[in-house]
């Protein structure tokens, strides 16, 4: 737990892009670390925090977040504080805009490190920045619900459609973010990885 807090300090405290350490809505800091659960034997990455998430401190706690939770609540019978939840980038952008490959770059460093610290069972990527920063590949569309290993990481990671709004209000894509969860359920029975150790 030691070294999650030394990293999250570090993180609270980036300022390499000037994303970082701006005041959101007057009142709250754009960095967010993660929710901080080193017993988890599942990380789920998605791609930055949004407004609700800086306010919290806390990665997946807005409207995705909320559709998130309601899923793995009723296909794997989990809930978030089974998971390790983290980002690609770990600031608020202005506008809600698509972080940039140099913010992406930049924030590589934590998502190695808590990569290294948690050594996770299989890790969950939440849409396309999270799939190519995890495995260098695109395609999300065609790989969704498919372990893939990462070599640079040494762990096998499935990318999910992210659930946002977007996506989650379009039937289709709907179906494609729940497919992908049942597969995850089979793997994790498979290889009897359950929640927190
Ligand atoms: N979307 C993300 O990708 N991450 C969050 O933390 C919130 C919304």
């Amino acid at each position: 737990m030691n070294s999650l807090k030394i990293l999250r300090d570090e993180c609270l405290s980036c300022r390499k892009c000037e994303i970082g350490g701006v005041m959101v809505e007057g009142n709250f800091v754009s960095n967010v670390f993660s929710n901080m659960n080193p017993d988890a034997r599942i990380m789920v990455v998605g791609q930055n925090p949004g407004s609700r998430e800086v306010e919290k401190g806390e990665p997946f706690v807005g409207p995705s977040g909320a559709f998130f939770d309601r899923a793995v609540n009723e296909i794997l019978g989990m809930s978030r504080s089974d998971f390790y939840v983290s980002n690609v980038v770990r600031c608020y952008t202005p506008n809600n805009r698509p972080p940039h490959l140099s913010e992406k770059d930049n924030c590589r460093y934590f998502l190695d490190r808590e990569i290294a610290i948690l050594n996770p069972k299989v890790i969950v990527a939440l849409g396309a920045p999270a799939f190519k920063q995890l495995t260098g590949l695109s395609g999300i569309m065609k790989h969704c619900g498919e372990m893939i290993f990462s070599p640079r990481y040494g762990v096998y990671v499935m990318p999910l459609l992210h659930p946002s709004p977007r996506n989650t209000n379009d039937r289709g894509r709907r179906e494609l973010f729940y497919d992908g969860l049942r597969r995850l359920k089979k793997v994790l029975d498979e290889n009897e990885v359950g929640g927190s150790a």
